[in-house]
């Protein structure tokens, strides 16, 4: 073949080459978080917000996470948070090297912000469950969005980082809204209903079911789960457990995608 020939080939090749690597490229950096409007109770007033990353909170030292493949793993997860209990919780966490991840309510999130940063700062993981408890599936998408922005800007406003889940409450969320989301979607496969037992014993009982995968739903605003958080933490210590993220369990959840098969909107409050 001529010289010129040779060299138009390895012109296109490269260019292929280059296609090819965009496709292969992460997914995230195409991934855009909800394409939408601030609220219109925001306008107005994002100048007067400090930029995010004068609070910006990073987990204190890299971990490695355990290879739940390998070894027992359980994702212990709290809603509707962050309360006055929570700091407690953490230091319970804290006695077994537990991460857990925080599914937060916007509306918490403004009132006590140092705890959200706390939450991050010991490697927990942190989602979005709306500004304040809403049903996504009774309002307009265009309203279920803004919620959940809302939610995102305080949660960065706070940490300087994005939630990296979200969890509709009552685990309903529109089918039209999932291919919007960024990130992934949380749901549940225990159910310890200590919402509705608000009982310690009922709490540690229900934590029975947990089996190695499971993500174990809770909430942290309620005194009487505080209290039966030790003796679950103790009893799946010593069976082995090792207690982690919701994205640590998944490996790389994919968004747009629900994880956790206890979708019961009828009886869970999610
Ligand atoms: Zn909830």
């Amino acid at each position: 073949m001529s010289s010129r020939l040779a060299v138009l080939r390895i012109a296109t090749a490269a260019v292929l080459t280059l296609a090819m690597a965009g496709c292969s490229a992460p997914l995230s950096e195409n991934w855009v978080r909800y394409s939408f409007a601030p609220a219109p109770e925001d306008s107005g007033q994002a100048a007067e917000t400090p930029p995010a990353t004068d609070q910006g909170t990073k987990p204190e030292a890299e971990r490695t996470p355990p290879n739940c493949s390998k070894v027992k793993c359980v994702a212990l997860t709290f809603d509707d948070g962050p309360g006055k209990y929570t700091p407690e919780l953490l230091s319970l966490l804290d006695q077994y090297d537990a991460k857990a991840t925080f599914f937060l309510i916007g509306k918490n999130v403004k009132k006590h912000p140092q705890i959200v940063r706390d939450e991050l700062s010991k490697g927990h993981e942190i989602g979005n469950h709306t500004w304040s408890h809403k049903d996504l599936t009774k309002v307009s998408i265009a309203a279920a969005k803004r919620d959940l922005q809302k939610t995102d800007d305080a949660i960065k406003e706070a940490t300087g980082t994005d939630p990296t889940l979200v969890r509709p409450p009552f685990g309903a969320l529109p089918r039209s809204l999932k291919k919007n989301l960024s990130v992934p979607i949380a749901l549940w496969d225990v159910d310890t209903l200590d919402w509705k037992t608000r009982n310690t014993k009922s709490t540690i009982k229900a934590a029975e079911k947990i089996v190695p995968g499971s993500i174990v739903l809770m909430h942290d605003i309620h005194k009487s789960t505080i209290d039966a958080v030790p003796a679950i933490l103790k009893d799946l210590s010593s069976k082995g457990y090792h207690f982690v993220t919701v994205t640590e369990l998944i490996g790389h959840p994919n968004p747009g995608i629900g994880y956790g098969s206890g979708q019961r909107p009828a009886t869970s409050k999610g």
